[in-house]
């Protein structure tokens, strides 16, 4: 099938109580394992591609393969942009066949963050394009931060209540903390933000920073509301241990598909995973 829009997936998710798990690709291995995991699993899924995924890939064969998977596939999915930075990246995508685009604002000031999201709204709407924001601010493990600077910059649900009136958008990013990157102890959610911000708006929450969060954790955060699941990290982790452990001991191999068909399997596996911990086995 044609490739579909997020807020049908994630409106069906919320409804059912489950999370989407949402992807990140870098290149036609990863598409191909996402995809093989979905259907495995019949699961809903999204496909999402970075700034960084789209200038290593080239946006065209990001689309392409992504158009391809989604023709050959029974489950549902759709393409999303992942941390749109500027109004120019996201009509970019909307002019290459993305379903759905992430602008994140979240750096800037929350008039400014509202008036950049509302401008990619009013701009691919129209188009059946669904549109994610930020609120609050998801930084790196790496991040030179104490907890309790990183607390400074959780979500505000308050705040939160008031960037949805005021945009109306069809996911929210929300602070509660996860980080990008590969974490170095536990990281602690919080929980109580997270049920203060759903009692406050009814839009489609977003967990990014996911891999490496507990499993328990995870249920506990779709349990009180997420509905979308962000996975890059665990991937990347999968991907290139399989693919070391190919070429270890065989310093004679030349052939690329010895390495990288097991890091493909790899990455299905985890992402099958992952998919059941979300809950969207047999949600397609
Ligand atoms: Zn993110």
């Amino acid at each position: 099938m044609a490739l579909v829009s997020m807020v049908e997936l994630l409106d069906k998710a919320q409804k059912g109580k489950y999370a989407v798990g949402a992807f990140n690709c870098n290149n036609m291995e990863i598409v191909q394992a996402i995809v093989a995991a979905a259907e495995a699993e019949k699961a809903p899924v999204i496909i999402q591609a970075s700034q960084g995924a789209i200038k290593y890939a080239g946006i065209e064969y990001i689309t392409t393969l992504t158009k391809l998977a989604a023709e050959k596939a029974s489950v549902p999915i759709a393409l999303h942009l992942d941390h749109g930075t500027s109004f120019a990246q996201v009509m970019q995508c909307a002019r290459h066949g993305f379903s759905s685009v992430m602008i994140d604002g979240s750096k800037h000031p929350l008039e400014d963050n509202i008036a950049l999201t509302n401008k990619v709204i009013e701009a691919v709407r129209h188009l059946g394009i669904s549109v994610e924001a930020e609120l609050g601010k998801i930084g790196g493990t790496e991040d030179d931060i104490t907890v309790s600077e990183r607390e400074a910059l959780f979500t505000d649900p308050e705040e939160a209540e008031y960037f949805v009136q005021k945009t109306q958008v069809d996911a929210l990013a929300i602070a509660i903390g996860t980080a990008h990157g590969q974490y170095k102890g536990t990281p602690k959610l919080d929980f109580d933000r997270l049920t203060q911000i759903r009692e406050r708006v009814s839009t489609p929450l977003v967990l990014h920073g996911s891999s490496g969060v507990p499993e328990d954790a995870l249920r506990e955060a779709i349990s009180r509301g997420v509905c979308k699941v962000n996975i890059d990290t665990n991937i990347r982790e999968a991907f290139v241990f399989a693919a070391r452990q190919a070429l270890e001991g065989n310093p004679t191999e030349i052939d690329p598909r010895k390495m990288l068909g097991p890091a493909r399997e790899a990455a299905t596996k985890i992402i099958q995973e992952k998919i059941r911990i979300f809950g969207s086995v047999g949600k397609a």
